[in-house]
């Protein structure tokens, strides 16, 4: 039995019946990391020590009866989410030596649910990007072409349970970063409302997008996760105080009467043909096992990326300047402050972070401020309100979640313009707060295609429904079978011992 390859749910009944340890499960998952990762390289920090101990822990309490939403389920996390037994970096150079004195509110929440926390996963430098290359410390490939991207920027935490590295992940995402790299990689991931999710402990890029989220195997998974995660945080003044279900217990295969609504925006130019059929047939699916699909617009889309692309980088020229060389982080010495303020950002950020905060600051300097930032504010305004009017219409939304499928590795990197494209479909749900989630329904080019399910604000039950109901339907569909290549490969070799 290949126990890397188990869904969390799967890992939590035999763990539940004691067919196998914690202990186990995780020597398995950092055996997994050990012959793939550095092909890979879906972490930065791999917390083997801490990682066993936990599970030693777990295998007593399971002993004793005791029942826990994840107890013993090997976990990692996006490296820009701060746990106080292990560096958070970011991927950036800035932050290579950090080690947060606290745990992020969710951290917290998967260290109460029993969970094996096995590492720290790669990103693209403080979550900007769309392909996990702007680290500092190399990029992630893809699990399913080691010559293409796994998407961006959460790819560590998409790749790492593509490959089996772990059974489920945390990501962030502020325009897509959950979502593309799931897209991309062939796993499931959710990114919920704005403030669903306490964002306490996740490093600031842009406050009013961040949101943090799951990634799992399957929509059980994320089910499962989103469960333990969720919830209002003190800590957190953003956090909405709106009751958490039980998302996996309430799953179920009913589609009949779901109002599916299909954006003419989503299906235009730039969309690979083989991806938007891959997209449809999925559609055509749910329409079969009695959902309703209706066209709809969401007229102001054309204007979401621009919009997205001042917004987040003002935010993110603000939420930076934190890192002076005095408080926290890289320090470098200068004849004087500003000497050393410019010797620490200069040599702390990469080209991307640097790139966005001139961006940022410019779009924020006076005189321009009302020609950028105020009129990419009231392009929020009208993309949320699209979907506003949308919602009134239909249930959920559906469509690609980003126009091809994973590039190659170095494509993208010398025109930022045509990385930032990459995000066209999803920078739009996170300027409107909403909750977006991601299943894989196919390949193109024999890549990973994601289907992108958007409903209104607090609609994650419903939208994980749909996402499992697809799940079931397509469950023995053929492209199901085409694995990752190191999951394929030690699958093999775990049979042959
Ligand atoms: N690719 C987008 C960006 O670079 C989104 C990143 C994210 O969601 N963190 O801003």
């Amino acid at each position: 039995m290949d126990l890397c390859s188990l869904s969390i749910t799967e890992a939590r009944q035999r763990l539940g019946r004691r067919e196998i340890s914690s202990v186990e499960l995780t020597q398995a998952v950092l055996r997994r990391i050990q012959d793939v990762d550095e092909r890979v390289h879906a972490y930065i920090t791999v917390t083997e020590e801490t990682a066993l101990a936990a599970a030693e822990r777990a295998d007593r309490l399971l002993s004793e009866g005791v029942d826990a939403p994840l107890l013993g389920v090997p976990i990692a996390v996006k490296d820009n989410i701060c746990t106080r037994d292990a560096p958070t970096t970011c991927a950036s150079r800035m932050l290579t030596d950090f080690r947060p004195a606290y745990d992020a509110t969710v951290v917290g929440k998967l260290r109460d649910a029993g969970a094996v926390i096995v590492g720290k996963t790669n990103l693209d430098e403080f979550a900007m990007g769309s392909s996990t290359e702007f680290s500092a410390f190399g990029p992630t490939r893809n699990p399913y072409d080691l010559d293409r991207v796994p998407g961006g920027s959460s790819g560590g935490s998409a790749a790492a349970v593509a490959a089996g590295e772990a059974l489920g992940a945390l990501g962030s995402d502020t325009g897509g970063s959950i979502r593309l790299p799931a897209s991309f990689c062939g796993v499931v991931g959710l990114k919920p409302t704005y403030g669903r999710v306490s964002r306490y402990g996740l490093v600031a890029y842009a406050s009013s997008l961040d949101q943090i989220g799951p990634f799992a195997g399957d929509v059980q998974g994320c089910a499962e996760l989103l469960s333990v995660i969720a919830g209002h945080d003190p800590m957190d003044a953003t956090s909405l105080d709106w009751p958490v279900g039980d998302y996996a217990a309430s799953l179920s295969t009913d589609v009949k009467g779901l109002r599916i609504g299909v954006p003419d925006e989503y299906f235009g130019a730039g969309l690979d043909p083989a991806v938007e059929s891959v997209v449809r047939s999925a559609i055509r699916q749910l329409e079969s096992a009695g959902a309703e699909v209706l066209p709809v617009s969401l007229p102001h889309t054309k204007y979401a990326l621009a919009a997205y692309y001042v917004i987040a980088p003002a935010e993110a020229s603000a939420n930076l300047s934190r890192y002076d060389g005095v408080k926290y982080g890289l320090s470098e010495d200068g004849a004087d402050i500003w000497e050393a303020f410019a010797a620490t950002r200069g040599k702390g950020f990469g080209i991307e972070v640097k790139r966005r905060i001139m961006i940022g600051t410019y779009a924020l300097s006076a005189g321009y401020y009302d020609a950028y930032y105020l009129k990419a504010q009231r392009a929020r305004t009208l993309i949320k309100q699209d979907f506003d009017r949308a919602f009134e219409k239909v249930d959920l939304l559906a469509g690609p979640t980003a126009p091809t499928v994973a590039f190659k590795i170095g494509e993208k990197m010398a025109d930022p313009v045509s990385m930032y494209l990459t995000d066209i479909f999803t920078v739009t749900v996170n300027t409107a707060g909403l909750p977006a989630l991601v299943v894989p329904c196919g390949l193109a080019h024999a890549m990973p295609v994601g289907l992108q399910l958007i409903g209104p604000a607090g609609s994650e039950g419903r939208l994980l429904n749909a996402g499992y109901a697809y799940e079931q339907l397509t469950a023995q569909a053929e492209w199901r079978a085409c694995r990752p290549l190191m999951t394929a490969e030690n699958a093999e070799i775990a049979e042959e011992n």
